[in-house]
């Protein structure tokens, strides 16, 4: 067998391994019955950028309920979008951007919907998410995964920092993070290893001073200065704010 062959069912099997003790130590995450619909989704991820999901969540509710309707916030001058998404931040950067994703989203479809991704496979939902201004793979990724439930792994920046700490890749970007890991994660997977990633992201293997005398993934993990931050001193962390994910609430 040729060596990249046997890397690849390597990191396979560690993959497996590192999905079970997420589930163990974080618990096997469901997603909600009710499917989100695509616009929802992919505007509600657009208002995540840059902000936590929590305040993120509250301007998409503030925005849901000032324009009730996608073609009402399309014809809403782009100041009262960018005060009713305040609390979420960036609010003139996202209101110019929300508004015109709606414009060119009527132009490419006819209507103020994204139901045609339904009918359309994986490559060209994101080629067509991509092709406007502002959305980037992981926003397709997560309209693929949150909304039409697709076997797609979303990779943002906690995802692309673990991964390459655990040495499952060895990728610059996200978005090579995204292609190295298209092949590896199992399926029906998926989401609970997107889901657990992000969490223990946030409350374990954080950028800053990761916590790796708690981890459970530390035998694992091929970090070089794992030993080092083992033996850090860290302040007690809080689970406030850290289990509340925003696109499983949209
Ligand atoms: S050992 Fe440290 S760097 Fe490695 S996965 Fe755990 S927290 Fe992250």
């Amino acid at each position: 067998m040729l060596i990249e062959q046997m890397a690849f069912l390597l990191t396979k099997a560690r993959i497996v391994k590192v999905i079970d003790l997420l589930e163990v130590n974080l618990g096997v995450p469901r997603q909600k019955k009710a499917r989100t619909d695509p616009l929802d989704m992919l505007i509600g991820t657009l208002l995540s950028q840059n902000t936590n999901d929590r305040n993120s969540h509250r301007a998409y509710r503030k925005l849901r309920s000032r324009f009730p309707t996608w073609k009402k916030v399309a014809g809403a001058p782009v100041g009262a979008i960018a005060s009713a998404i305040r609390v979420g931040g960036m609010k003139n950067q996202k209101s110019k951007r929300i508004k015109a994703l709606l414009k060119n989203i009527l132009e490419k479809n006819g209507s103020y919907s994204l139901r045609v991704l339904k009918g359309m496979n994986d490559n060209d939902v994101i080629e067509m998410l991509t092709s406007f201004n502002g959305i980037g793979y992981k926003t397709a990724a997560c309209v693929l995964l949150f909304s039409l439930r697709r076997e797609v792994f979303p990779v943002d920046t906690h995802i692309h920092r673990i991964s390459n700490r655990l040495g499952l890749v060895e990728t610059k970007t996200p978005e090579k993070t995204f292609e190295a890991m298209k092949p590896l994660v199992p399926k029906g997977k998926s989401y609970s290893f997107h889901t657990n990633l992000i969490r223990f992201g946030r409350t374990v293997c954080i950028a800053q001073r990761p916590r790796c005398g708690q981890c459970p993934l530390y035998d694992e993990c091929v970090f070089s200065r794992k030993e080092m931050y083992a033996s850090a001193k860290h302040p007690v962390s809080s689970r406030r704010n850290t289990d509340f994910m925003l696109l499983d609430e949209i």
